[in-house]
């Protein structure tokens, strides 16, 4: 069905063998992509990128729209503080700058590299979910814990002030702004998610792309909702009491300080990084109850005074923060 014989004989050759009478309708779009693309090389690196802006763009869609009904204020994690449409297109421009003058031009790399190592591609057909789950599962440890440790690295004086806070530009969250950041941290973040697939692979010689993808779109939702400034009823965290989520991330940028991993919350709790971000939830939960007959006003009024104390301490150790930078930087210099 999908051979033929317009098909350029190099891919009749990579295909050479392959029983396609076995393949499922996915396997089939997947050999007739990269047999119309014709090229390896580009083939995977497009597909890379399209996946890339398709997900991220079409993943913030729900929360753009989300942050424009005032209905769903009552779930918003900072609720005074909820992005301008000016502010979304602002961080837009500035994300799609550097998927294309960044990620673009580096993406070609991409095939070749997963190549070398050993990663499937092209070939059909896929692994199976059994074999799949297991490695995503694992790409996800691997990456929270990476993560944990290169984000508090960027908190601290210099790698801050150059690189980190133009993430920490949002106090108050949103999805588009998950990959809101300097090309440096990017990269180096972005190590986090793709080092363990190419070591996985480079190790065990048993990876398919096709999981190395699910794990990314898997990841982008897991960024975009933990920015997305919302905690509902039904968020995972509420299901999985061990995942991050927009309640743990959102206190991060409120707070600067805490809660510093990715997908899970036991790094944070094992290493005490967590300590400011609990006492907070101890004290609104705290005073929830002491207020058990106030109206919903005065409810909401406390939280947000609370809130307000939490950002001007984050305020101040922004600050400290920057300074120790300096500090370093002269001790430097004698
Ligand atoms: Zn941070
Ligand atoms: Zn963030």
């Amino acid at each position: 069905m999908v051979l033929n014989s317009t098909i350029p004989d190099a891919l009749t050759e990579l295909y050479a063998g392959t029983d396609f009478s076995s393949l499922n309708w996915f396997e089939h779009q997947w050999v007739a992509w990269y047999i119309w693309i014709g090229n390896p090389i580009i083939a995977t690196g497009l597909a890379s990128f399209l996946l890339h802006e398709i997900v991220y763009f079409g993943r913030s869609i729900p929360w753009i729209i989300i942050d424009a009904i005032p209905y769903f204020r009552q779930w918003k994690l900072q609720p005074a503080k909820v992005p301008t449409p000016a502010e979304q297109w602002a961080c837009t421009k500035q994300v799609l700058f550097s998927h294309f003058t960044i990620e673009l031009p580096a993406i070609w790399l991409f095939h070749p590299t997963a190549e070398g190592l050993g990663m499937q591609t092209y070939q059909v057909p896929f692994p199976s979910f059994k074999t799949m789950a297991p490695q995503i599962f694992l790409f996800f440890f691997f990456e929270d814990f990476f993560h944990f440790v290169a984000h508090q690295a960027l908190h601290t004086g210099v790698l801050y002030k150059h690189i980190h806070k133009i993430h920490h530009k949002y106090s108050a969250p949103f999805g588009l702004a998950a990959e809101y950041a300097h090309p440096a941290e990017v990269f180096i973040l972005g190590t986090g998610t793709i080092l363990g697939p190419l070591m996985y692979c480079y190790f065990t010689q048993n990876l398919h792309i096709i999981t190395v993808y699910i794990w990314i779109v898997l990841r982008l939702f897991q960024a975009i909702d933990a920015h997305s400034g919302y905690d509902f009823p039904w968020s995972l965290h509420n299901v999985l009491p061990f995942w991050s989520g927009a309640e743990h991330h959102d206190f991060h940028h409120m707070a600067f300080t805490n809660n510093f991993s990715t997908s899970f919350r036991w790094w944070d709790r094992i290493f005490g990084t967590d300590d400011k971000y609990r006492e907070y939830r101890a004290r609104v939960e705290a005073s929830k109850k002491a207020m058990k007959n106030a109206t919903k006003e005065q409810k909401l009024e406390m939280e947000q005074k609370l809130m307000a104390e939490i950002e001007a301490e984050g305020i101040r150790a922004e600050a400290a923060a920057e300074a120790r930078g300096l500090m370093g930087g002269k001790a430097k210099v004698q």
